[in-house]
């Protein structure tokens, strides 16, 4: 059975759990805690979706998403911002910036991170299934 990796971006080891409880029966997942990293590892190995933290020391979610839609290899990846900063106005500023979704913290409903999820990845081709 194929299964999609997304790749995390969290500095804060207790959301890397809960984002890690909620997802990892259904997803592959790569875990990053800073932005650099990241970018790193995004380059090495591409996920199907990147889950990426806005606030982050050094560098934050912003910039690493216009890296991600900077680089010929990553731009197509879809990202859903995962933030705290969920104020009126935010959400368009994170979809102008390059994100696909966004999902505030804390997750109080996980339906919310997973639909964002489901909506943002591709269907599976079905030869390729089983
Ligand atoms: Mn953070």
């Amino acid at each position: 059975m194929t299964r999609r990796m997304i790749a995390v971006v969290e500095d804060n080891a207790d959301n890397r759990l809960l984002v890690q409880a909620l997802l990892e029966d259904l997803y592959d997942l790569t875990e990053y805690a800073t932005g650099i990293e990241a970018l790193n590892g995004l380059r090495d190995s591409p996920p199907d979706l990147v889950l990426l933290d806005i606030s982050l020391p050094e560098m934050d979610g912003m910039a690493v998403a216009r890296e991600i839609r900077a680089d010929a290899r990553l731009r197509h990846l879809p990202i859903v911002a995962l933030t705290a900063h969920a104020m009126s106005g935010d959400r368009e500023k994170f979809l102008q910036a390059g994100f696909d979704s966004y999902v505030a913290k804390p997750i109080i409903d996980e339906n919310t991170l997973l639909d964002s999820i489901a909506r943002l990845l591709a269907p599976i081709p079905a030869n390729t299934r089983g």
